[in-house]
Order: C-alpha cells, then sequence, then structure tokens
C-alpha cells in the first residue's frame, strides 16, 4: 500500500466512497467523476501500477469482480489506461465499467 495514493485510501476505507463491490483482493467503487451514466473502477486492493504485476490469483479476481459488477448492464465498455500517452491520472492499476449510454469507436 503507498501512503499517499489516493485509491489505496479508497482501498482502506480512509475515504468516503461508494463502495459496489469488495472481496479479500478487490475493491469496485464509483468514480468521482462519471464519463457515463454508470461509470465504476475495479483495482486490487494492493498497491500496483504495472498489468506485468499482476499475479494469477489477482488477475482472476480482478475479472471476477468486472463479472459481478457488470452482470445487469446491457453493455458496458472495458478501459484500462497505462501511462502517459494513454491519459492516466492515478498510478495505481484500475479497470474503468462503463454503461448507459452509447459508445462511439475510435475512442478519443
Ligand atoms: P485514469 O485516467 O484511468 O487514471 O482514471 C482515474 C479515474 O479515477 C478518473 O476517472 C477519476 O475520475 C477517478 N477518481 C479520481 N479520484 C477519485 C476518487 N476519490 N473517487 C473515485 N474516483 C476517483
Amino acid at each position: 500500500m503507498s501512503s499517499s495514493c489516493i485509491f489505496c485510501k479508497i482501498a482502506r476505507k480512509e475515504i468516503d466512497t461508494a463502495v459496489i463491490y469488495e472481496d479479500e483482493l478487490t475493491i469496485a467503487f464509483a468514480d468521482i467523476a462519471p464519463q457515463a451514466p454508470t461509470h465504476i473502477l475495479v483495482i486490487p486492493k494492493k498497491h500496483l501500477e504495472h498489468i506485468k504485476d499482476i499475479k494469477k490469483d489477482l488477475s482472476n479476481a480482478l475479472f471476477s469482480a468486472i463479472n459481478v459488477v457488470s452482470q445487469n448492464m446491457d453493455g458496458y465498455r472495458l478501459v484500462m489506461n497505462f501511462g502517459k500517452d494513454a491519459g492516466q491520472a492515478v498510478p495505481h492499476l484500475h479497470f474503468h465499467v462503463m454503461s448507459g449510454r452509447k459508445m462511439n469507436w475510435p475512442p478519443g
């Protein structure tokens, strides 16, 4: 865990956040600046920055969490921004699950 990381603070429940799902390894919560009617972030509780650092148990848990939070959606977009070119703002690995509106392709 990183003491200054905003998502670590959310994982530690130090910040008031709308938690949608959690298990031992992951937590899912509402994005503070939603880009779709439903915009959920799914993160590992442990501070990881790079997808290459995910072990199998954690990747299973993350995709299970994505399946749980998206189970009643008609469709959704799953986004992971990594690095400057992708516009990543928070350097704690996270997946955006967005739904409730028509999405465009290609994304901006
Ligand atoms: P990214 O550009 O992929 O790093 O996206 C980071 C996301 O985290 C953005 O969609 C932000 O709106 C969201 N975010 C930042 N701080 C918070 C917070 N305290 N609670 C919920 N979502 C947050």
